[in-house]
């Protein structure tokens, strides 16, 4: 059924306040005095033996001009986890260098947060965007939580804040919340649930109410809406990376080649999902491309992603109509490299806020058990 509504901060006056951006701060007293040395990071015969094995991993979109400049800081960060005693969780939108030869676990944010609450090591290094560090954290609040860029935010999580769900609270009462894991721990903590795209269907059906509010992706709230009898009131947010295609766009595309497959991923504007063969999340996505081989695929998502299938599944071809999302790109290998020499920067929460934050994911995480 359609979207019962659509609020956003204009609904609601000035309360709404954007979180202030954080800048990166030079290398702090406490960091230098727990640093560790920095690795050589020259181009040897050695670094290419023992970095051979991760290039055959990636050598399908990482060229031998590129591979010397990055196989150093490959080899120094994976000698130094081990140092540190830290592991690194990388989001699919991470590049392939990232996601394919420094990462201990790769997935999305359903999967990442899953993971994070089995890690051993004391250390973990969130290659990802700041909410999901944020998550990492809230569901392992006795380890040390790091991010390379502190700065690396996301559209949807800066477009709400708890002061707005209680908002929308007074104006709903009695409506139960679901905020997308896209949101701070401040927005988690104030929500009745989590929910990543592979599971909003089944997290908003599973509370058995006629009406939820549902937050911050109005596209992803469109796309529940349209697979639900369930009611749903949305607000305004969209990621700036889905929200720039078009319908037109890919009927492009298909005009150009009747025969290329085309899928895209839920927070897609509603006219861009409807010239889509398959609609899905993340991890459904690349377990379609699995499944179904195509020859020829438009990925409708994040250009990472689809480097990343490529890497493991070189027969795809892919048409690359994808747009980059700036805030992952903020993490590279060099930033990395500093996050374990340094251990910065360190992602704290508030132990009242995480605590109330992490009922809501762990909400999330035992429906999926
Ligand atoms: S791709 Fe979109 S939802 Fe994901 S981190 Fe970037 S802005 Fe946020």
């Amino acid at each position: 059924m359609p979207i019962a509504g659509i609020y956003g901060p204009d609904d609601f006056g000035p309360v709404h306040g954007q979180p202030a951006a954080q800048t990166r701060s030079r290398v702090s007293p406490t960091e230098r005095a727990r640093a560790l040395p920095m690795p050589s990071l020259e181009w040897t015969p050695e670094v290419e033996r023992s970095t051979a094995h991760l290039y055959e991993r990636v050598k399908n979109v990482v060229s031998p001009v590129e591979w010397p400049f990055m196989a150093p800081y490959i080899k120094a960060i994976n000698e130094l986890k081990k140092t540190r005693d830290a592991v690194i969780l990388a989001h699919n939108y991470q590049t392939p260098e990232i996601f394919h030869c420094v990462a201990d676990i790769g997935g999305d944010s359903l999967q990442l947060a899953v993971e994070a609450t089995k890690v051993k090591s004391s250390v973990i290094v969130q290659c990802g965007v700041h909410f999901m560090a944020e998550t990492s954290k809230i569901l392992n609040p006795h380890k040390t939580v790091l991010i390379p860029d502190s700065r690396a935010g996301c559209s949807l999580a800066s477009s709400i804040t708890g002061a707005d769900v209680r908002l929308l609270r007074e104006r709903f009462p009695g409506v139960p919340v679901v905020a997308y894991v896209n949101t701070s721990a401040d927005v988690k903590a104030e929500v009745d649930i989590c929910c990543t795209s592979s599971n909003a269907l089944q997290v908003v059906e599973s509370l058995n109410a006629p009406t939820v509010i549902f937050l911050p992706d109005q596209y992803l709230a469109k796309y529940v809406a349209s697979k639900t009898d369930v009611k749903i009131i949305a607000w305004k947010g969209a990621c700036e990376v889905h929200e720039r295609f078009t319908g037109d766009e890919l009927r492009a595309y298909r005009e150009a080649d009747p025969s290329v497959q085309i899928i895209a991923h839920p927070e897609c504007p509603p006219d861009v999902l409807a010239e889509a063969d398959f609609t899905g999340s993340t991890a459904h996505m690349i377990n379609w491309v699995r499944d179904k081989r195509p020859r020829r695929l438009v990925m409708i998502t994040e250009c990472s992603m689809a480097d990343n299938v490529r890497a493991e599944l070189p027969d795809v071809e892919m048409v690359r109509p994808c747009n980059l999302c700036p805030h992952m790109k903020r993490i590279t290998l060099p930033k990395i490299l500093e996050s374990l020499i340094y251990l910065r920067e360190e992602v704290t929460v508030d132990p009242l806020i995480a605590e109330k934050a992490r009922r809501s994911v762990e909400r999330m995480i035992n429906l999926k058990n």
